[in-house]
Parts: structure tokens; C-alpha cells; sequence
């Protein structure tokens, strides 16, 4: 079986630093890429960061957060990641740009290395037929924040072979987290039932039914979730979420996917969420401030 020691991140953003974090601490060693290189070294710097907050909280030791960052570079080029043994594509929720990505990462990376995404909605089987080999491609959905969040969302590809299975599951073990089996199906478990809620709660918006307070308080106190379903979106991405929903509605064919306009508008404007400062909410402030 494959030995997993080096893996490749591609995508240094929320996500790609998240995955380089919980890979570093738990031994491995990471080499991370972006198309942009100053996404790169602010992921890094990141993810010094986030590791100093888990020293103060007792939860790894100065010691073990020296180490993983030792293991942790990054590299402005595909060809970077030649040698790793396992690389996870985690940029951008686009099924084209992702389909180049690996159309040009198969051209450098070793011929017998895995290749996983971190993709919330696209077909595994689509984007593993683009590559050179499919049997070693799979779906590892991690979820964000990484190094908090405790489930990897596992999904096999038609193709993906029954011990590229094993070592997913095994490294995910390796990792410390929980994993769910997911078929392949548009947005898998998590997101076929989160995002549709999301994309409602901007409908209950977009129709004037509450306002961003009244809807996200409702939905923490009146049903217990933890953030409101609107300040979620912010957190996810709203470019994020409004590729999941059009993954489901195209995948799917069904018009209860559509995705709402007032979330195709917010896209437009850039207004992408946290991380643009703006998005149903306004994050220049101390505190976030309903932008409607
Ligand atoms: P992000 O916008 O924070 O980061 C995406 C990164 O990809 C950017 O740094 C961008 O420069 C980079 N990128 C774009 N094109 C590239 C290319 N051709 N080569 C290399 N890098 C490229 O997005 P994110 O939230 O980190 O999401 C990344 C992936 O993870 C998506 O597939 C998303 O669906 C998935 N995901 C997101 C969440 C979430 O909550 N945001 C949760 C689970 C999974």
C-alpha cells in the first residue's frame, strides 16, 4: 500500500491553510501551492497563528507547534509538488478551473501519488476522468474551520480503487477526525442538506419575510444552532455557496435548487462575505454589522 508522508495542498485559501494546519500537526510533512504567491505565505503566516492560539489553549505544545510548521513550505509552482505522495486540490469551487488543475498536475506528479479534492459539490467521477489516473483519485470534504471541525466527508469516485479507500480512510483516522461516507452524488451529504437551508434563509430575506437579525437569531435560538444561517454563508463564501447550488440545481434538475437571486447579486457585487469584509454582513467594525 502507498506510504503517506508528503502531501501537496493546492488552493492556499480558508480551506487549503486549514488542511496544511491539521496535516502538519499530525506528522505529515506539507508543501503547499497556490496560483497566487502572496495567498501562500499569508496562509503560512496564518497558520503560525492558528497553531499559537492552540499552544495557549493547551491543546498542542510550543514544541509539537515548532515541528509542524518545520514541515510546513510552500512552492509558487505545480512542479513543486512532483514528489508528494498525496496531493489534496482545494481552490476555488469552479469544475473547469479544477479540471485544469489536475490536467496539468498529472503532467508533474509521480505516477503512483493519490490525488484527492476538497470539493463541497462536483463529481468525483468528473473530475477523477480528467486525470491519469482515476482508481487513485478521491473525495475528502474536510470542513471549516479544519482544525476544529472533527468531520472528513469521504466520497468514492466510480472509479476509485478499493485501497486508495483504505489510505483515505486511514489518514483520516491519522488526522483525528470522524469520517462519513458520502456516494457521489451533487453536494454529497452535508452540503445536499445545509446549503438548500442557507439558500432559503436568503429567500426568507430576498422576500422581505425577516431581516438578517431576525432570521439568523431565530435560527440559533429557536432551533440551536450555533451560528445563523446567514452569518454562516458569510463564513463559507457566498461564491461557495452559490456554486453548491448551482452543482444541485444543474445536478439535480430540480427547480427547488434554484439558487436565490439576492445571492447571485451579493456574488456580483463581490461582496463574497468574511472573507471580502462584506456580505450579509459588514466586518470592517469590531462587530459585524447587518448590511440589510
Ligand atoms: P478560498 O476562496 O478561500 O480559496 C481558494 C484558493 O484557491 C485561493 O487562494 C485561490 O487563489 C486559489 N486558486 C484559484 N485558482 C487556482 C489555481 N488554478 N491553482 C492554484 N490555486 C488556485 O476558497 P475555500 O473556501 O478555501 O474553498 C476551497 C475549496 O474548498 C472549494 O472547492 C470549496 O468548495 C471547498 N470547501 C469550502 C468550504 C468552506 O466553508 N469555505 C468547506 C468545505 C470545502
Amino acid at each position: 500500500m502507498t506510504k503517506i508522508q508528503s502531501v501537496g495542498i493546492i488552493g492556499a485559501g480558508q480551506m487549503g491553510n486549514g488542511i496544511a494546519h491539521v496535516f502538519a500537526i499530525a506528522g505529515f510533512d506539507v508543501i503547499i501551492h497556490d496560483i497566487d504567491e502572496a495567498r501562500i505565505d499569508a496562509a503560512i503566516k496564518l497558520i503560525d497563528k492558528n497553531m499559537n492560539r492552540q499552544v495557549s489553549k493547551d491543546i498542542i505544545t510550543q514544541a509539537d507547534k515548532e515541528a509542524a510548521m518545520a514541515r510546513i513550505i510552500g512552492t509558487p509552482s505545480l512542479d513543486g509538488l512532483k514528489d508528494c505522495d498525496l496531493v489534496i486540490e482545494a481552490a476555488t469551487e469552479n469544475a473547469e478551473l479544477k479540471k485544469k488543475i489536475f490536467r496539468d498536475l498529472c503532467k508533474v506528479l509521480k505516477k503512483d501519488a493519490l490525488i484527492a479534492s476538497n470539493t463541497s459539490s462536483i463529481s468525483i467521477t468528473a473530475l477523477a476522468a480528467v486525470t491519469d489516473r482515476p482508481d487513485k483519485f478521491i473525495g475528502l470534504h474536510f470542513m471549516n474551520p479544519v482544525p476544529i471541525m472533527r468531520l472528513v466527508e469521504v466520497i468514492r469516485g466510480i472509479a476509485t480503487s478499493r485501497e486508495t479507500f483504505e489510505i483515505g480512510k486511514a489518514m483520516i483516522e491519522k488526522l483525528g477526525k470522524t469520517m462519513a461516507m458520502a456516494e457521489d452524488f451533487p453536494a454529497f451529504i452535508v452540503n445536499r442538506i445545509l446549503m438548500p437551508m442557507i439558500n432559503e434563509a436568503i429567500y426568507t430575506l430576498y422576500e422581505g419575510v425577516g431581516t438578517v437579525t431576525a432570521i439568523d437569531t431565530g435560527m440559533k435560538l429557536g432551533t440551536n444552532h450555533p451560528m445563523g444561517p446567514l452569518e454562516l454563508a458569510d463564513f463559507i463564501g457566498l461564491d461557495t455557496c452559490l456554486s453548491i447550488m448551482q452543482v444541485l440545481y444543474e445536478g439535480l434538475s430540480d427547480s427547488k435548487y434554484r439558487p436565490c437571486p439576492l445571492l447571485i447579486k451579493y456574488v456580483e457585487a463581490g461582496w463574497l462575505g468574511r472573507k471580502t469584509g462584506r456580505g450579509f454582513y459588514d466586518y470592517s467594525g469590531d462587530v459585524p454589522v447587518p448590511t440589510r
